[in-house]
């Protein structure tokens, strides 16, 4: 007897007739620096805000979960992979250029690399991200997580995003409108498709330099070439801490956790907040290394660590 095809589902139908580009079941492991991640039922990449907005309201009359990923740098995705719309921007909404009439002003698509806005704009003499240089992640996913990096990040820059609310409007928003955070904005499941920043002009060459300087920094003081999604846990605030100001990642080094592994998921010996794949290690790998850690840091410190990565599960959960 032949085996029956599977039904393709009703939404994923009306979406492909929406963006032709749509996509069942590729595996997301390929979409994260982790490369951790099993199949996503459909995943778009839509061009303008406008089919953002499509997708979105497919998924809302259908009543289906959406992942928005940007380079999938501050991920961990299920080996279960993930049972709704994964919306990926498209490169055409990743532009970066200069308002020539508002001096120090730039415009910039969700899906520009962060690492080339941070040498872009340091080439052409404006201050302000230059030193978010080593966050490998693209604009929207930076704003999202308000990503930053020796004192710079996201919420200082930003004058106002462009985004697509979840009911499928089109708005623009002024930067004081948003919940600013340390490693988070309340976006409240909306996509942001560009923003505006404010840069200050300063000397170009002392800002390249200052550019190389720290992307060597970054190359020899974190596991940069292996598959990972950079700081796994936040740095506990000073509060926490009763006033002393230790990192996340000196608490695991601390606590004896550098080389800790399960499965294909270690502890990274280069830098402790850093988790690496060294291989097929699997989502359940990585979450057992992260609650050991939390545990022995707790033991060892009574600190509480928090994930800055984001854990989603197939169903659209967030959280370990
Ligand atoms: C080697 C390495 C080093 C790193 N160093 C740093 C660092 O120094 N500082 C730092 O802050 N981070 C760092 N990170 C983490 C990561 O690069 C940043 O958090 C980055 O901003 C994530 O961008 P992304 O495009 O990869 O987002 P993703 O990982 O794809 O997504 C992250 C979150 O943002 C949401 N999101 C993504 N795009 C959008 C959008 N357009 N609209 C709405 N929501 C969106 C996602 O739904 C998800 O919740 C590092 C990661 C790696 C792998």
């Amino acid at each position: 007897m032949l085996a029956r095809k599977p039904k393709v589902r009703n939404w994923i139908r009306a979406l492909s007739e929406l963006l032709p580009g749509a996509l069942a079941d590729r595996n997301l492991s390929a979409y994260t620096t982790f490369r951790i991640g099993g199949p996503a039922a459909a995943m778009v990449s839509p061009r303008t805000p406008e089919e953002v907005a499509d997708v979105l309201g497919v998924a809302s009359s259908e009543g289906v979960v959406v992942l928005v990923l940007g380079l999938g740098s501050n991920v961990l995705l299920d080996d279960q992979g993930y049972h709704g719309i994964v919306l990926r921007p498209d490169s055409e909404l990743g532009g970066l250029r200069q308002d020539e009439s508002r001096p120090g002003e730039w415009i910039v698509g969700a899906g520009f690399p962060i690492p080339l806005l941070a040498r872009r704009t340091a080439g052409a003499g404006w201050e302000g991200v230059q030193r978010l240089v080593g966050v490998p992640g693209v604009v929207g996913g930076g704003v999202a997580m308000n990503a930053g990096a020796h004192g710079q990040d996201f919420s200082q820059v930003v004058l106002s995003v462009d985004l697509v609310s979840r009911s499928g409007e089109l708005k623009r928003v002024e930067s004081w409108e948003l919940d600013w955070r340390y490693r988070e904005t309340r976006l409240d499941g909306a996509v942001v498709t560009g923003v505006r920043l404010k840069l200050e002009s300063a000397d170009s060459d002392a800002l390249k330099e200052e550019v190389r300087k720290l992307f060597r920094w970054r190359r020899a003081g974190t596991p940069f070439d292996q598959p990972c999604c950079g700081s796994v846990f936040k740095n506990p605030d000073a509060a926490e801490m009763s006033g002393s100001s230790r990192t996340a990642g000196q608490l695991i080094d601390e606590a004896g956790l550098k080389g800790f592994r399960v499965g294909a998921a270690q502890v990274s010996g280069k830098h402790a907040n850093y988790i690496v794949n060294l291989g097929r290690a699997t989502s359940g790998d990585v979450k057992s290394v992260m609650s050991e850690v939390r545990s022995r840091v707790f033991k060892s410190f009574g600190i509480e660590l928090h994930p800055e990565v984001k854990v989603i599960g197939p169903d659209g959960s967030i959280g370990l």
